[in-house]
């Protein structure tokens, strides 16, 4: 997977992120793509800040391009060299994020160097979520 390669040298100096793409079906959220760290996010040791307004653009044009199914459905990041749970201002940036995103609940995934840590979030509150590995990595 595509985010793994964030955790690798160089990229493992710093953390990196972006948002995952997707569409809402019934119950279920399927993400279909994710962006990557751009040129204007802030990236540092303990720290990334998705500044760039590049993440959000490609959420604009997969919505129109898709006929207003795809969007925005969550973000992700990494934290090299540490565990993958959440720090408390993820835990605040994810509460944050609930609270606007009205189109449906949230995805949130931290790739650590123990693995994945991923959260639905719907209106303030996170549910922790058990991952189910892809087949075809
Ligand atoms: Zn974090």
């Amino acid at each position: 997977m595509r985010i793994d390669s964030y955790l690798r040298i160089p990229e493992r100096a710093t953390e990196a992120g972006g948002i995952l793409i997707g569409c809402y079906r019934g119950p279920h959220i399927e993400i279909t793509e994710c962006s990557e760290p751009l040129r204007r996010d802030r990236r540092a040791r303990l720290r990334f800040d998705r500044d760039d307004p590049g993440h959000q653009g490609l959420a604009s044009r997969r919505w129109s391009e898709s006929g207003r199914t795809h969007t925005f459905v969550g973000e992700w990041h990494t934290h090299p060299g540490f565990s993958s749970t959440p720090s408390t201002i993820d835990l605040k940036t994810w509460r944050e994020i609930t609270r606007h995103n009205i189109a449906g609940s949230s995805v949130f995934l931290i790739r650590g160097d123990d693995g994945w840590w991923a959260a639905l979030g719907t209106a303030r509150s996170l549910t922790q979520m058990s991952l189910v590995p892809p087949d075809d990595e």
